[in-house]
Order: C-alpha cells, then sequence, then structure tokens
C-alpha cells in the first residue's frame, strides 16, 4: 500500500502521517524532514536547499529527485510508504510515478487534507512558537509556500487524479482525531 499524502503547509500532514505509519506499518518518506535535517547538519544539500525553504519557494526538483529515488529503492520492498511533501508538482508526480513502475509498483491512494488559508495563517504564528519552525517564522515566506501549494502542487494532485488514482479528501479543519478516524476507516 503506497500512498501519498497532501495538503497545504500546516494542514497537519505531519501529524496525520506519523500516526498512519505507526498504525499500519508504512515507511515514511518526508522531504520536509529530510531537507530539515540536512539543514541542520549543514552539508552541501543542506546549504543549497535553505535558500530556498527560507523563502517559503520549492527547491529544485533535482535536489529532492534523486533522494527520494534512492529513499524508495532502499525501501520498496517494506509493507508500503508514505510519501510526506513529494511530489509537489506535476514533474516531480511524473518522476515519482517512473520511479515507482521501475519496479512495477504503483501509487493506490491520495489523501488530500483541506484547510481554508485564514486556518493556515493562524496556524504558523502558533507553531513558530511552539516548534520554533524557523519557516513559520516569516509570514511572507508562509504566504509563499501556501501560493506554492496553490500554483504547483494543486496541478499535481489533479493530475495524479487523472491517472484514475483514488482519492480521499478530507476536511483539515477538524479535530486531530476526527481527521485520523477518517483516514484509518479508508485503510483498514
Ligand atoms: P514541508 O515540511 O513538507 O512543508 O517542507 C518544508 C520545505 O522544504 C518546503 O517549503 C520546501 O522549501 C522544501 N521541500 C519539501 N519537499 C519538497 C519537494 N518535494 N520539492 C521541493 N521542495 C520541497
Amino acid at each position: 500500500m503506497n500512498i501519498i499524502i497532501f495538503g497545504p503547509p500546516l494542514s497537519g500532514k505531519g501529524t496525520q502521517s506519523k500516526m498512519i505509519t505507526v498504525d499500519f506499518g508504512l515507511t515514511h518518506i518526508s522531504t520536509g524532514d529530510m531537507l530539515r535535517a540536512e539543514i541542520n547538519k549543514k552539508s552541501a544539500l543542506g546549504i543549497e536547499a535553505k535558500k530556498y525553504s527560507d523563502e517559503g519557494l520549492l527547491v529544485p526538483d533535482l535536489l529532492v529527485a534523486e533522494i527520494v529515488e534512492r529513499l524508495y529503492n532502499n525501501h520498496h520492498s517494506d509493507r508500503g510508504i508514505l510519501f510526506d511533501g513529494y511530489p509537489r508538482n506535476i514533474d516531480q508526480a511524473k518522476h515519482l510515478l517512473n520511479v515507482l513502475l521501475k519496479k512495477r509498483d504503483l501509487i493506490h491512494l491520495l489523501i488530500f487534507l483541506k484547510v481554508p488559508q485564514e486556518e493556515l495563517l493562524i496556524r504558523a504564528v502558533k507553531r513558530a512558537k511552539d516548534e520554533n519552525r524557523e519557516d513559520d517564522k516569516n509570514s511572507d515566506a508562509v504566504m509563499r509556500r501556501i501560493e506554492e501549494f496553490t500554483n504547483s502542487t494543486i496541478p499535481a494532485i489533479n493530475y495524479l487524479k487523472s491517472t484514475g488514482i483514488k482519492t480521499l479528501e478530507i476536511n483539515g479543519n477538524q479535530s486531530i482525531e476526527k481527521i485520523y478516524e477518517t483516514i484509518k476507516k479508508e485503510l483498514s
């Protein structure tokens, strides 16, 4: 069972991903977590990625695509993978489907958490304080991340949907438990 979880920044996809991966034994591939770890290590990739993520922009496809491919190839025989934060645009979506196809594998489900923009902005202020996340502190960068989602990621979701992949759209403006209940029902 391979799943992609989509949602704008601050939609709660990281939280839901952790619950799904624990309960259903899936491997979590999160490009955001991976890039933050590289930024903290100050690796060459981290230094390059930081220039973009600080501005709320997507890092160039080449920087993430190669790592996602390597991670997937290392884990493709696991029980299943939850992709969180990848793909973010149509090219990445095509790339992911091709990487999977090489192993005769596919995506079984898309989960899309929908949250209105006003709520995302409220959450950004809260998370910047609670988790000290640099990328939530700058409100211009938060706005740009939301715009990247609208302009690049929504078309990727639509592209994947058009290939016939089943999609579960959820109102993300509910409690963590309520959202998870809907996901759990679908996966059980
Ligand atoms: P996230 O935690 O998924 O919101 O990701 C945090 C930041 O990492 C994003 O704002 C982007 O700058 C970068 N990032 C994460 N995933 C990708 C991706 N698939 N493609 C490009 N940039 C990404």
